[in-house]
């Protein structure tokens, strides 16, 4: 398979402007990553600045409920909130050790935008953050956090002034700056490299999953489940498993929209189609993304997924938001950990497949914390 396809997914369907700034990086990312100066810098910093490995906890309460043993990655507790840190971190690193020393990026509801932010601050690197400007006002205290961070945050205001606005405005300057830029990108989508670049940064999670997992029980999971945005943090765990006879799930946001046909699930309902320099499924233009959680709101999703959806590897659900909204107050209420409202879909899948007896264990990648997301459930929720 040539670099960047998956299964015919994939590529680098992308302007001519851009082809030069991509293999320019691609060329960095495959020099850089195999050097021990690299490696070992990132391995360090994985522990001490973002505080691998995270935990593996065994759900008691959760398994004696639904009769399987049910295990929670534990990314939530990472710095930052989300397994997001894991992935700034190592594209920081690979901008930092190709003598680039600036780091530009976009973010829609903000948690990349601060992961970046943050790195840029660890590594010195002039950093720059382009947000829709109708987000930066629903988003203000993400924008006052990147800021304190260092960041410059550009309201981008062109269009309709949201996150696909705020990509094309990074594409051009990336490619305008490519000699001292990098294009931070959050999840496992877009042209080749980043789809692969950003699974090898997030692997980390699988892998400690993986060890965890056998130490404690002496086996592997029957199971691994996963939210799908872009794809980053399922992909991130899902990658060790590849090659063992372990059934992969990836839950999609399925939320209604006021017109009732509205979701956020492309690879449950979408097209082949290219989006954002990359084939994959897609979902169309007549359908508007909506999901309770900002980080599962994308309209297409990162090609390694479309081909485990050709192939028959991964199975992918959507999930409704009361579903993502019952998991999150369950998870609260029986084990005392409050999800982010996106990994509360993987959490409700999980629900799903043990009351199913699908399973006798399952691996859940918790991929972050709910503290963002208190405005929103306390508007959901009385709870007098
Ligand atoms: C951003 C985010 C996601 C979705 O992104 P992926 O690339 O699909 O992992 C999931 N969970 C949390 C907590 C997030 O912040």
């Amino acid at each position: 398979m040539a670099d960047g396809e998956f299964g015919g997914y994939g590529g680098r369907h992308v302007p001519d402007p851009l082809r030069e700034p991509l293999d320019e990086l691609a060329a960095a990312y495959d020099e850089v990553r195999e050097t021990d100066a690299f490696r070992e810098e990132f391995r360090a910093l994985l522990e001490e600045f973002t505080g691998r490995p995270t935990p593996l906890y065994h759900a008691r309460n959760l398994s004696e409920r639904y009769g399987a043993d049910i295990y929670l990655k534990r990314e939530d507790l990472l710095h930052g909130g989300a397994h997001k840190i894991n992935n700034a971190l190592g594209q920081g690193l690979l901008a930092k050790h190709a003598g680039r020393e600036r780091l530009i990026a976009e973010t829609g509801a903000g948690q990349h935008g601060v992961a970046t932010a943050m790195v840029g601050a660890l590594l010195g690197l002039e950093t720059e953050i382009y947000m829709g400007k109708k987000d930066a006002e629903r988003q203000a205290m993400n924008v006052f956090r990147m800021r304190l961070l260092g960041a410059e945050v550009n309201e981008v205001t062109r269009g309709g002034a949201g996150l696909a606005d705020a990509v094309d405005v990074a594409l051009e300057d990336f490619a305008e700056n490519v000699a001292d830029t990098h294009y931070l990108v959050g999840s496992a989508v877009g042209p080749d490299p980043f789809p692969r670049m950003v699974r090898d940064f997030q692997s980390v999670i699988g892998e400690e999953a993986r060890e965890q997992f056998r130490e404690r029980t002496g086996a592997l999971p029957d199971a691994a489940v996963a939210c799908v945005g872009g794809g980053s943090n399922a992909i991130g765990l899902f990658h060790a498993f590849r090659d063992d006879e372990v059934a992969f799930y990836g839950a999609e946001g399925g939320g209604e929209g006021p017109d009732s046909t509205r979701h956020a699930a492309p690879l449950a309902s979408g097209t082949d189609d290219v989006l954002h320099g990359m084939k994959t499924r897609v979902l169309g233009d007549d359908v508007e993304v909506h999901s309770v959680s900002a980080g599962l709101d994308y309209p297409g999703v990162g090609p390694e997924h479309a081909m485990f959806r050709a192939v028959g590897r991964c199975e992918y659900t959507a999930v409704t938001d009361d579903e993502a909204l019952a998991a999150f107050r369950e998870l609260s209420e029986t084990e005392g950990i409050i999800p982010a409202l996106e990994s509360s879909h993987a959490v409700a899948r999980a629900i799903q497949l043990a009351e199913e007896g699908a399973h006798d264990s399952l691996l859940v990648n918790l991929s972050g914390r709910g503290d963002k997301d208190m405005e929103t459930a306390a508007a959901k929720f009385d709870l007098e």
